[in-house]
């Protein structure tokens, strides 16, 4: 089975035409604490249809506030909650989270204190950061060292990696993995695509970040989990594997990194 890392989706029917396609594992990232409640909700639903009926996803979420939200929620959500958030057996990962500088230029400070209180909490529960970086690398880097500095390791995925060669050797220094999107499959990607081709092989995700950023021939349309079929095949392609050598790879990495998920 394929594993789709990291997806936002609502509805039963896209996860369950993903189930149909192979892509047996689904991230339902979370974007905005305000929305856990829901989707933790899904993904026990979702443990039940998986017993009733094996084609059904497997789903799992994560708690976190995206860069977007930061300035927002600065004053609303501390350490502690993104820690007690976490305590579900369906969350696996602290995020998304991270810093982008392509959006919010003039908010970079809230976005970095925001960003610094996942570092903690992932570095006090242990659960993978799930990173979204645009434009911002070198704050990224800084608030990460200082996390491994305190908590000794950090472990985590550069989500939807679109950043450059000097940043994929910087996040492979530190233990992590980077997971590619659609952006691959892009005309426009192959400088992105280039960075998959000498990254370790045992630290490489697969995501659709659906339902944005759909793989060719798909590109345009709203993206949904069983696309990232798509993106494996690309990958494979890369590396000169096979696609079920990387459904197997991929969906190992997944389990490695997320270690809290039941497989
Ligand atoms: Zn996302």
């Amino acid at each position: 089975m394929f594993v789709d890392s990291h997806c936002h989706i609502e509805d039963d029917e896209t996860a369950l035409r993903a189930g149909s396609a192979g892509v047996g594992g689904l991230l339902n990232a979370g974007k905005d604490l305000d929305e856990a409640q829901a989707q933790l909700l899904m993904c026990v639903r979702f443990d039940d249809l998986h017993r009733q009926n094996p084609l059904a996803p497997k789903m799992w979420t994560s708690v976190g506030v995206h860069p977007d939200s930061a300035p927002e929620k600065l004053n609303k959500i501390q350490v502690e909650d993104i820690v007690k958030a976490a305590q579900h057996p369906k969350v696996i990962a602290i995020g998304e989270c991270g810093l982008d500088y392509h959006y919010g230029a003039e908010v970079k400070k809230e976005q970095q204190e925001m960003f610094a209180r996942h570092v903690e909490a992932s570095g006090m529960t242990g659960l993978p950061l799930m990173i979204h970086q645009r434009e911002a690398e070198e704050d990224l880097l800084r608030i990460l060292y200082d996390g491994v500095k305190k908590y000794g390791q950090l472990c985590g995925v550069i989500h939807c990696f679109t950043s450059n060669q000097q940043f994929a050797d910087a996040v492979r220094e530190l233990g992590f993995y980077i997971s590619a999107s659609g952006i691959v499959t892009f005309k426009s990607g192959a400088d992105v695509a280039a960075v998959f081709q000498n990254y370790p092989i045992d630290k490489i995700l697969i995501e659709t970040d659906s339902p944005y950023l759909a793989p060719v021939p798909y590109r345009g349309k709203t993206n949904e989990p069983a696309f990232v079929l798509k993106t494996a095949e690309k990958i494979a392609q890369i590396r000169g594997l096979t696609i079920q050598e990387i459904e197997r790879i991929t969906t190992d990495n997944f389990f490695n990194l997320y270690s809290k998920a039941q497989r």
